[in-house]
């Protein structure tokens, strides 16, 4: 089954191609000729991620999956949560800048508690799923490590002492909210393949 992911990011495609494994054929935006910047203008993950997977089959009708992620910081009230990629202001995906603000904003705070959670809408045949996928742990004071992107450097998955970024992909992959999300995705595949 041939199934679009919608997104152009290489890190995510590669990711999610490894979960996958060969059973599907995951093809990117590129690949199906769509260069434009899908609207993200929803205020969950669930929204926004919906509202991603029903463009690509509106505008180019094929089967495609979605996904919304975002840090909620717990001392914060759930912030930058859907706004993750454009936390700090005037910028999209500067991992820098929206790292830089969080760090700041959590001086002094113990409470450093967070959680990724990470939202498929999935579209096969006009019908849509949704799985979630999450991993708590702990806001670190400074930034750790360079592998990965995003906030990896300062955030700790629970039962770990080191960051995304210094853990590296392979256990990464094992207990991401996008690999949990993902994992739900690919058993529900596996369930209603043709
Ligand atoms: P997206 O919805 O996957 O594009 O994620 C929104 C934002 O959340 C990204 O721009 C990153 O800043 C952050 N993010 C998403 N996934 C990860 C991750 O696995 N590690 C670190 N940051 C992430």
């Amino acid at each position: 089954m041939k199934i679009v992911f919608a997104t152009n990011n290489k890190h995510k495609l590669e990711e999610i191609k490894d979960i996958l494994g060969k059973n599907f054929e995951i093809i990117s935006l590129t690949e199906i000729g769509c260069h434009e910047d899908i609207p993200e203008t929803g205020s969950t993950l669930q929204e926004n991620a919906r509202q991603k997977s029903t463009y690509v089959v509106e505008h180019y009708n094929r089967n495609c999956f979605a996904d919304d992620t975002g840090l909620e910081v717990e001392a914060l009230g759930g912030e930058p949560g859907v706004y993750s990629a454009r936390y700090a202001e005037g910028t999209d995906h500067d991992s820098e800048a929206n790292m830089r603000k969080l760090l700041a904003k959590m001086e002094g705070q113990s409470n450093r508690k967070a959680c990724f959670r990470t939202v498929i809408s999935l579209i096969i045949d006009g019908v849509e799923h949704q799985f979630e996928g999450k991993v708590e742990g702990q806001i670190a004071t400074e930034k750790h490590g360079s592998e990965g992107f995003g906030y990896d450097p300062i955030f700790i998955p629970e039962g770990y002492d080191k960051s995304f970024a210094e853990l590296g992909e392979e256990i990464k992959n094992q207990i991401s909210h996008r690999a949990r999300a993902v994992k739900k995705l690919a058993e529900h595949l596996e369930k209603i393949k043709k």
